[in-house]
């Protein structure tokens, strides 16, 4: 009974392992394939000033227009490239694409402030990375001001020595530096001193809490301290709705990004967005 039992067991968990793997080996092949056929896209989702209402940034988020499975988020991807190193091509596609619309607005005349790109942190890692930075730039023609790395705390962290010389060489060169997810990565403050980061995005996951927690608003209420007054500028991420946004008013959140006002779409929906908005009349 026992061995019957145990091989039983042992089936159960076999089978649905190897289907996993497989899904992911054949989702591995199938993103080679889709970079090659443009099945890649970007959306942008606005990034808004506080108190005026107005569009300041847009990040750039990566998905996948599968021909068959339909749209792919970067969840379900990202991770897959990151194991395969495919991450590497992908990465500099996104950022390539993303200065390349980004400078196609500034010669329209259309002020979107800085476009944010988000940087895994293998991608970070390559020694090379400062440069190939560069080489976009000087590829599309955006200024070095425009673009804003984001990065998390852990792919900081992970190697903190050679983070410094990339992090000075990406601010020699002018471009900005946002720690996305702030405050989820269990690591020292310290770090804050010693790189030279502009923006604390505040993780969504406390603002989501803000209304039901207390503990959540005073985390939220402490890192706009803590930004404002080591200099760094904030952005408060995953925002839904206007009872968040007064509370993030409250505590002078100098920028906002979330579904509340905008969803991530395609470069021409934001486009329309900003043509829509009355100057002056911030949306609550
Ligand atoms: P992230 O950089 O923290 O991006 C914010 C995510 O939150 C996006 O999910 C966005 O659609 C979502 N979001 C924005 N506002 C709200 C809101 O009000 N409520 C909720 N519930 N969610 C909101 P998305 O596009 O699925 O991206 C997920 C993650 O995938 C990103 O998190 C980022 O870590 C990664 N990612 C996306 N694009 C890229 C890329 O081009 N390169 C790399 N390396 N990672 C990327
Ligand atoms: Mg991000
Ligand atoms: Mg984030
Ligand atoms: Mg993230």
């Amino acid at each position: 009974y026992a061995k019957a039992n145990g091989r039983n067991k042992y089936q159960f968990f076999a089978a649905p392992m190897n289907a996993a793997a497989n899904k992911r080996l054949h989702l591995e092949s199938e993103l080679w394939e889709a970079l090659a056929n443009n099945e890649l896209l970007l959306h942008y989702q606005p990034q808004l000033d506080l108190p005026s209402g107005r569009i300041v940034g847009v990040e750039a988020l990566v998905r996948w227009q599968h021909p068959k499975l339909g749209m792919i988020p970067p969840a379900d991807f990202i991770p897959v490239a990151e194991d395969s190193g495919l991450i590497l091509p992908l990465g500099h596609w996104v950022l390539l694409t993303a200065c390349r619309q980004a400078k196609a607005w500034l010669d329209a005349g259309i002020d979107m402030g800085e476009i944010a790109v988000n940087i895994s942190a293998y991608q970070f890692r390559q020694p090379e990375f400062a440069q190939s930075v560069r080489a976009v730039l000087a590829e599309s023609g955006l200024p070095a001001e425009r673009l804003e790395l984001e990065i998390t705390e852990s792919t900081i962290m992970h190697s903190a020595d050679s983070s410094v010389t990339t992090l000075e060489e990406l601010k020699a060169m002018g471009v900005k530096l946002a720690v996305d997810d702030f405050g989820t990565g269990y690591s020292s403050l310290s770090y804050l001193r010693r790189f030279p980061i502009d923006r604390l995005k505040i993780d969504r996951s406390f603002v989501a809490d803000m209304e039901s927690d207390a503990d959540a608003a005073s985390l939220v209420a402490s890192i706009i301290a803590l930004g404002g007054s080591l200099g760094l500028r904030l952005v408060a991420e995953g925002v839904e709705n206007s009872a968040q946004v007064s509370s993030l008013r409250e505590m002078a959140c100098e920028r906002v990004q979330g579904f509340h006002f905008c969803r991530p779409m395609p470069a021409e929906g934001v486009v329309d967005m900003l043509n829509s908005l009355r100057p002056g009349i911030a949306p609550d």
